[in-house]
Parts: C-alpha cells; sequence; structure tokens
C-alpha cells in the first residue's frame, strides 16, 4: 500500500515528496494521523516520533489546548490582510524571552526569515557579503545555497543559483577562530553579516566549543558586522529563551520557525530596534507577506508559548539527559565507536569514531551504517529524521515509559547496524 502511494505520489511531485529531506529508500511511509508522541502511518503502524517534523511539535503533536484554541479562531477567520491584537500578544512573548529581541516581524517560514534579515543587514550596513559557517543550513533560499547542511548536504551548490549571488557568501568552518580570523581580516569591511545556527542542527548536533560563540560576538562587534543567530531549530527549544539565552550570548539579530507558529507554517525575525526600524513600511528595507502574522500561525504561537515556563524546559531537559545517558551506556558497554550528541531536548547520534566538531567532521561519519540503524528503528517502532545530518527531538508528550522503550530501540537498531 505504502509502495501504491509512493509510486502514485512520484507522479506528481518529483521524487515523490514535498521537501527532499523526506524521501529515503526505498520509500517513505505516508502519515494517516498523529497525537501526542506518536505519528501512525497508512499501514497503521504506529511509532514514537523523534522527527516532530523536524522540530516545531515541542508539545508533540495536536496538543489538546493548540487544537482548541486553533479550532476557536478558524471559527472567526483565517486570514484578514490586517493586523490583530493577538500578533501583538505573540510579539510579547518573543520580546520577553529572546534576549536580543527588541522589535519582531513575522513572516511564513524559516526561509523567509533568514532571507529578510540577511537583507535588513545588508540594508543597514551597506555592505554586500556575508559569512556563513560550512554546513550550516539557513533554509533555501539564493544567498545561503551554499555548502549547506539537511537537505542540501548532497548538493551544495544548488543548480539555478547565479554565482553572481553566491560570489557574495563566503564560508569557513564551524568552531574554527583562525579561519574566521583570516576571512574578517580580509574581507571585514566588505561583510554585512555572519549568520550561524548556534548549535548547528543540519549536520546532527555540533554544540559550539567553549569560548566560540564569545569570539565570534566579539569579532564581529568589532568590525560592525551584524551578527544574527539562526535560531529556527533552538528558539524556544535549547531553553525559554533559545540557544542564546542557553550560553549566555546575544546577537543583533535572531532568525526564528519552527516552534514559534506552533506547528502551523510561520517564522520570524527579530533584533535590536535601530536595525529593525529599518524594514517598511518604517524604512527603506522592503519585506512583506501575505499570510504573514496569519491569525491561525499566530494563535497556534500564543497556544504553545503559553505553555512553555522554565518548569516545562527543566523537565524537558531531564527526559533529554535520560535518553543521551541511557544511550551513551548502550555504547560504552557495547564498545561501539561512535558518538551520542546533544543538548536539552536536542540528540543523535554520529556514527563517527572520532568527536564532531564541524562539518568536514561530521562528514566522516559512516551514513550507511546510520541508515541501517535507522531502517532497523523503524522496524522496532521508533521514527527519527532519515539522516545522518538532522537532530532529534523529544516533545513534553514524551512520557519516561516511552523513553524507556525508545532506549531498548536504539540498543537493538545499534546491534543490527554494527
Ligand atoms: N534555519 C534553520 C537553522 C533551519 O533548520 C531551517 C529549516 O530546517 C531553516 C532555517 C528554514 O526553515 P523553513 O524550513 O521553515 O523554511
Amino acid at each position: 500500500m505504502t509502495e501504491e502511494l509512493f509510486n502514485e505520489s512520484k507522479k506528481y511531485f518529483p521524487g515523490g515528496v514535498n521537501s527532499p529531506v523526506r524521501a529515503f529508500k526505498p520509500y517513505p511511509f505516508f502519515v494517516k494521523s498523529a497525537g501526542g508522541c506518536k505519528i501512525t502511518d497508512s499501514e497503521d503502524n504506529t511509532y514514537l516520533d523523534y522527527c516532530l517534523a523536524y522540530g516545531p511539535l515541542i508539545l508533540g503533536h495536536a496538543n489538546p489546548k493548540v487544537v482548541r484554541e486553533v479550532s476557536n479562531q478558524l471559527t472567526i477567520g483565517s486570514a484578514y490582510g490586517a493586523p490583530t491584537e493577538n500578533e501583538i500578544k505573540l510579539a510579547r512573548e518573543v520580546v520577553d524571552r529572546i534576549p536580543s529581541a527588541e522589535m519582531v516581524r513575522f513572516c511564513n517560514s524559516g526561509t523567509e526569515a533568514t532571507m529578510s534579515a540577511i537583507r535588513l543587514a545588508r540594508g543597514f550596513t551597506g555592505r554586500n557579503k556575508i559569512i556563513k559557517f560550512e554546513g550550516a543550513y539557513h533554509g533555501a533560499h539564493d544567498y545561503v545555497l551554499v555548502k549547506g547542511g539537511s537537505g542540501a548536504a548532497c548538493l551544495p551548490d544548488s543548480a539555478g543559483i547565479p554565482t553572481d549571488t553566491t560570489k557574495n557568501t563566503l564560508s569557513v568552518p564551524f568552531n574554527d577562530e583562525e579561519a574566521l580570523t583570516e576571512l574578517i581580516e580580509a574581507e571585514g569591511e566588505n561583510i554585512a553579516c555572519l549568520i550561524m545556527e548556534i548549535v548547528m542542527g543540519n549536520v546532527g548536533c555540533i554544540e559550539p566549543k567553549p569560548g566560540f560563540l564569545e569570539f565570534v560576538r566579539k569579532i564581529t562587534e568589532e568590525n560592525d558586522i551584524i551578527l544574527i543567530f539562526d535560531e529556527v531549530i533552538t528558539g524556544f527549544r535549547a531553553s525559554r529563551g533559545g540557544a542564546q539565552q542557553y550560553y549566555g550570548v546575544t546577537p543583533d539579530l535572531t532568525t526564528l520557525g519552527k516552534i514559534v507558529g506552533g506547528g502551523l507554517p510561520m517564522g520570524a525575525f527579530c533584533g535590536k530596534r535601530e536595525i529593525m526600524e529599518l524594514i517598511a513600511p518604517q524604512g527603506p528595507v522592503y519585506q512583506a507577506g501575505t499570510f504573514s502574522g496569519n491569525p491561525i500561525s499566530v494563535q497556534a504561537g500564543l497556544s504553545t508559548l503559553s505553555q512553555l515556563d522554565e518548569e516545562f524546559y527543566k523537565d524537558l531537559e531531564r527526559k533529554g539527559d535520560f535518553l543521551r545517558s541511557n544511550i551513551k551506556s548502550i555504547i560504552d558497554d557495547e564498545q561501539y565507536n561512535i558518538q551520542c550528541v546533544g543538548l536539552a531536548s536536542m540528540f543523535q547520534i554520529y556514527m563517527n569514531p572520532a568527536e564532531v566538531f564541524d562539518y568536514a567532521d561530521a562528514k566522516n561519519s559512516d551514513s550507511e551504517r546510520f541508515l541501517r540503524y535507522f531502517r532497523a528503528l523503524l522496524k522496532e517502532g521508533v521514527f527519527i529524521p532519515p539522516s545522518q545530518f538532522e537532530c532529534n527531538f523529544i516533545s513534553s508528550a514524551h512520557g519516561m515509559a516511552d523513553l524507556q522503550d525508545t532506549a531498548e530501540a536504539i540498543e537493538v537498531a545499534l546491534a543490527v547496524a554494527f
């Protein structure tokens, strides 16, 4: 049945899917429904879900409060083309939580958020070039699809992107102070912004080395380069105030997506007032969207954030610690030469004998072994993203018994993979 659906799907969608990372061999399962920490396919197989739509569903699927409040909103309209009070309420939440946020603009995806934040940085500085880290993924637009991670890991430079655009995008390895210093010494006065994932969540899960974020903050400040933290994954995930609060370093601008829309399509960028005020209609940097600040997404965001207090994050971190320590014990007991990494409610296993600090290290991982592990996990009833270069997520809907079952499934899957 799944095979038939996939064959049918391929007639209509290139590769049979609407986003590349969803395709895996021989074919992906098709989802019938989901609730809490579980997702059910068209053949009625149910999986514990650690993909969670690639990050937005921090409360799990179909959270009752979100469903109730979004359903109510639907009955009074789904798009207005005029502002609502709820947009202000959600902006207040963002400003209250995210340390760098003084003003906000809502948009429709993480891709839009990073595209607009980069334009804003260019508008503010009058400079054209940007820096990103190798392997970082900031969405599917032309400025940043250079040596991308995630779905772009196998297609570092997409066809169809003018070299006139990418020549302005410079990249250096993550966690490499020397390479960044050299680049800024050579190009500093042409560089509008440095955009970075604080935790590289699109090549697995790589944390910044101690001191690296502070170094990046200092060198960008000294060279009048706008620092953009792309917190599309880590915003409201790593902590109440995102990874910038978790690590204690504040950028000039922040991009958000995923959790801010509570499971519905949404993005946002926010930051210092003096920069944000350049956005149209107040300033000369154009940015717009028919569905921006959409009332359904805004309600889902509000209904979600209202459930995310400090206690919530402590509880979720405890769950993350529990699962990671179980995985580490399995790795130690069986003497597998691989790495379990992660923080808060994020985790991944690198099929790599050495610690992973950047994209080059991540690429040394054994992707074939990872796929054997992924398939064996599916058989055991656990769904994770089908790639070594993605991150796995835990939601508040995962109970301790679910996590225990998952650790047991991982033990079996690793034995199969080896
Ligand atoms: N930035 C980061 C760090 C991401 O992980 C993603 C998507 O996974 C994006 C930007 C793009 O977000 P979207 O897929 O909502 O366009």
